[in-house]
């Protein structure tokens, strides 16, 4: 018979660890807390092994939206612009896209009468999590019907993000796990691009302690992060959002962060939050266990969280395939194939930070600098090969005269 196995949420976690699962051999069964799948999202950039990893889960349907064309600029405190390293820079040069498009390849993959087929139910959660013998019973709640029934499974995955519910039913409260980062995100879709720049600019205003980015995408307007440090977070989420970042925003007064600040109120899909990483010693306990930013958080600076969702959903499956009839050694196989690259990333998501946003003014003015270099070197790199291909080819006629 095949094993049943719960997968609590339809992010890219939940459905990766779902097509993982189905080339095991198994029968997932996804629950999702909203009343529909969502769509749009924010600026993400794929590294090349999460195009890799998007690739061996079968995702032909990714779309990727990288500029063909358009600069990133920085924004000085005149108002100025300057040609700046911007995040598709970055070696290994990631290909962009939102969240959306990651999500709607594996929903392809995924969704009733697509290549895996996987049965989904909206609007349902866990109540309830009791590990017995051979197997664990779930309490679930559906919030459409309020009917609530009790369902066994060989597995229970908690892809439910951040503030997953199956961390804190079965693991423990949210406090022992979620280190904080005395700093808030709010990331939004722009209706357009911002005045006086091109389509596809992306645009950094960076001071230190806050920091607004504008990343310019191929065939749809940009989308917008604005981030800032503070060491009160619960009072962050207090009174009205638009006017909290008015305030700490307002001041930084160029056209293009007003533009920002100006399409905030009027965007329905927004994520104002604060930020964290999640980290844990063990990522599964008998037949539970935690997947994607439940599991292991890396968070927006480290920039890889979506391909150590994709990652973890595959590897899930090559393990559970090498060990059909121990589901400890294949979690503990997972675990240990995924672990060095969980802790590289974490550790790296510090330094990323300050390019995000220098936590201050020393620190900012490293950045500036190290931001001057790269583009003087990539300005260099540049011209040397522009140089070489102007230069004549040289037959064997110059070759003789040369000896
Ligand atoms: C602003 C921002 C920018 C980012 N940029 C990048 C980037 O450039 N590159 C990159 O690789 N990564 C990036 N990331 C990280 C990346 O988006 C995530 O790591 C990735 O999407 C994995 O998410 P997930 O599936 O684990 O969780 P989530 O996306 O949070 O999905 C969890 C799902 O579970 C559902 N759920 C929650 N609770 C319950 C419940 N109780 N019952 C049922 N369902 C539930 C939710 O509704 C949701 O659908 C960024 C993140 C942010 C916030």
């Amino acid at each position: 018979m095949q094993k049943r196995a719960l997968i609590v949420g339809l992010g890219i976690a939940g459905m990766s660890a779902a097509i993982g699962l189905r080339r095991a051999g198994w029968t997932p069964v996804i629950v999702e807390r909203a009343p529909g799948r969502r769509t749009g999202g924010y600026f993400i950039n794929l590294m090349p092994d999460g195009m890799e990893a998007a690739a061996g889960l079968g995702l032909d349907h990714l779309h990727t939206r990288s500029p063909e064309a358009g600069s990133t600029w920085s924004l000085n405190r005149r108002g100025h612009r300057r040609p700046a390293p911007g995040w598709l820079d970055l070696p290994g040069h990631p290909t962009a896209m939102v969240r959306g498009d990651v999500e709607a390849a594996l929903w392809h993959r995924i969704r009733p009468g697509g290549d895996d087929g996987i049965e989904v139910r909206f609007g349902t959660s866990p109540l309830e999590i009791t590990e017995r013998d051979s197997a664990v019973e779930v309490l679930l709640n559906d919030a459409s019907t309020g009917r609530r029934s009790r369902e066994t499974f060989d597995l229970v995955i908690g892809a439910d993000g951040l503030r997953s519910t199956v961390r804190r039913l079965v693991f423990g409260p949210h406090e022992r796990f979620m280190t904080t980062w005395n700093a808030m995100i709010c990331a939004f879709p722009l209706p357009g691009q911002a005045p006086s720049f091109g389509a596809q600019d992306s645009l950094i205003s960076a001071r230190a302690g806050r920091a607004v980015w504008v990343f310019g995408l191929a065939d749809r307007p940009p989308t917008a992060l604005l981030t800032y440090c503070t060491k009160d977070i619960d009072a962050q989420f207090t009174g009205d959002r638009t006017e909290r970042l008015r305030t700490v925003f307002g001041d930084m007064d160029h056209p293009a962060v007003r533009h920002v600040l100006d399409a905030l109120p009027t965007t329905p899909d927004y994520l104002f939050d604060s930020v964290h990483q999640v980290k844990m010693e063990r990522w599964s306990s008998g037949r539970v266990m935690l997947a994607g930013d439940a599991a292991w958080c890396l968070n927006l600076f480290s920039g890889m969280g979506t391909t150590a969702a994709l990652r973890g959903g595959a590897e899930l499956g090559r393990a559970l395939e090498e060990h059909p009839d121990s589901l400890g050694a294949a979690l503990a196989t997972w675990e240990a194939r995924l672990r060095p690259f969980i802790t590289t990333h974490q550790r790296m998501a510090r330094l990323k930070h300050q390019w995000f946003v220098p936590t201050n003014r020393f620190l900012g003015g490293v950045r500036t600098l190290a931001m001057h270099l790269a583009v003087n070197a990539r300005r260099a790199a540049t011209e040397e090969r522009l140089l070489q291909a102007a230069a004549p080819v040289r037959g064997p006629a110059d070759r003789a005269v040369a000896e």
